[in-house]
């Protein structure tokens, strides 16, 4: 496995950047948005330093800093997604069922794979590989039930020194056999794996009951005696998806008062707790959500893919008692890595919801807003002194369409929203892992980055 070529401890980036002061759902979105047309991003030991100005902080830099000029680029935090499946990336795209059969036809078979540890390690540098060349530096992820498919995620998230949680899917009931835990064996897996990997460098765990069908309720319990083991682990699962799987839970959970209620009485509700999708919920839940902080994860590639409903994502967010929400792909039902992409389909959503999502808005949700959803604002998410270097720089003219589109913007607002429209990971001109270039789209050998996995040509 080749090594990355090593970032110098201290350099810079020169170009147009844009970050968030404040949040544009709270506050006007045109304010909430800062735009440096040329601004200096100073790096030191995987850090942001500096930011500002280039005209006011030239003179402020260290002599023989090495200076990389993004002539026509925006320099932006690196994207955030909040909820991913690693494992289903081989079956993205996979064609005709909703939910809860497009689960057992396509999901359990291709995640039953993943008791090969090399099968596991293949995909994970896949996946960890288009994830940085769609920009995104930071996820939420599922693994499978098998410990060996979260040892391999984060081996090759700790060699790109990407920040990322992930877990061990927990699943003891109705499923296959060969995909089943025990609530102790769960349990014992789990602790062994947040001993290995919670906080190991970048790396941090979460706790991972697929959803309240496939696990006990002593799982469940079980599950929530596992967050208290350690400070600052998380805690990921589905919520209220499509409407066939909250009746079946009704049914499964009859003395809860509500779907939220069976994750809160196991006491995985809190701090650090994202919760998949939350499409089919009422103004209670918003409501105990708030209260709680935990987050919910708007998937809406997704949720339109499997036909699950819309997202009310303004309810959920409402200043009176705003949710923590983050943006989440949800690949393999998600239909795209992009949160480019993702964002394109969350303001069709919003707009088929009688709302408009305005692009500071959804940039702020791909990048600050997921941090915050995640508890990891005061690390990632926004360009500032003292965060973690990781950033990604779009590239508006990345197609010709694109490029004629942009010709015609005169904001930076019009221009974010050709890029959340037209842009995917073509838009992507590199990416930047703690200070280091992990992504080149131009000369991807400059950034370490090889062919991860055999390309069939056809001629
Ligand atoms: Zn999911």
């Amino acid at each position: 496995m080749p090594s990355l070529p090593p970032a110098p401890a201290r350099h810079a980036l020169r170009g147009r950047a844009v970050t968030f002061g404040t949040n544009p759902f709270l506050d006007d979105p045109a304010r909430a948005l800062v735009h440096e047309p040329d601004a200096l991003i100073l790096i030191e030991d995987g850090h942001i330093t500096r930011f500002g100005a280039f005209d006011a902080l030239r003179d402020t830099l260290p002599p023989d800093t090495p200076v990389t000029t993004w002539h026509h680029g925006i320099i932006s935090a690196g994207f955030v997604d909040t909820h991913v499946h690693y494992p289903q990336l081989p079956m993205i795209a996979a064609y005709g069922e909703q939910l809860l059969e497009w689960l057992e036809r396509y999901t359990f078979p291709t995640e039953a794979r993943f008791a090969d540890p090399d099968y596991a390690a293949g995909v994970a540098r896949r996946f960890l590989r288009e994830l940085l060349r769609a920009g995104t530096t930071s996820a939420a992820v599922y693994c499978t039930v098998h410990p060996q498919s979260v040892d391999a995620f984060f081996t090759e998230s700790a060699r790109l020194n990407t920040r990322m949680v992930a877990g061990k899917v927990l699943m003891d009931r109705n499923a296959p056999a060969n995909l089943r835990d025990t609530p102790q064996g769960g349990y014992d897996d789990s602790l062994a794996l947040i001993e290995r990997w919670h906080q190991h460098g970048r790396q941090l765990y979460a706790v991972t009951p697929r959803f309240a069908a496939t696990s006990t309720e002593e799982q469940l319990d079980l599950a929530g005696s596992l967050l208290r083991q350690r400070e600052g682990l998380f805690m990921q699962t589905h919520l209220s998806e499509n409407l066939a799987e909250v009746e079946w839970i009704s049914h499964l959970f009859p003395r809860r008062a509500s779907y939220l209620d069976v994750y809160a009485h196991a006491g995985l509700v809190g701090p650090r707790s994202v919760l998949g999708h939350g499409v089919h919920v009422d103004e209670d839940i918003f409501h105990t959500c708030h209260a709680a902080g935990c987050a919910l994860a708007h998937c809406p590639t997704s949720n339109l893919f499997l036909g699950s409903g819309a997202f009310r994502l303004f309810d959920a967010l409402d200043p009176r008692r705003p949710v923590r929400v983050g943006l989440g792909t949800d690949v393999g039902a998600g239909t795209s890595l992009s949160q480019l992409q993702t964002l394109n389909e969350a303001y069709k959503v919003a707009q088929s919801t009688g709302r408009r999502l305005h692009p500071a808005q959804a940039f702020w949700l791909a990048t600050a807003g997921g941090a915050r959803a995640l508890y990891l604002d005061d690390r990632i998410g926004t360009i500032a002194p003292g965060m973690e270097a990781d950033l990604c720089v779009l590239d508006p003219h990345a197609t010709p369409l694109m490029a004629q589109r942009a010709e015609q913007c005169e904001t930076i607002e019009d221009l974010l929203f050709v890029l959340m429209m037209l842009g995917d990971d073509r838009s992507v001109r590199a990416t930047y892992v703690a200070g280091q270039l992990v992504h080149d789209r131009d000369a991807p050998e400059a950034a370490g980055e090889r062919d991860p996995g055999h390309i069939t040509s056809f001629t």
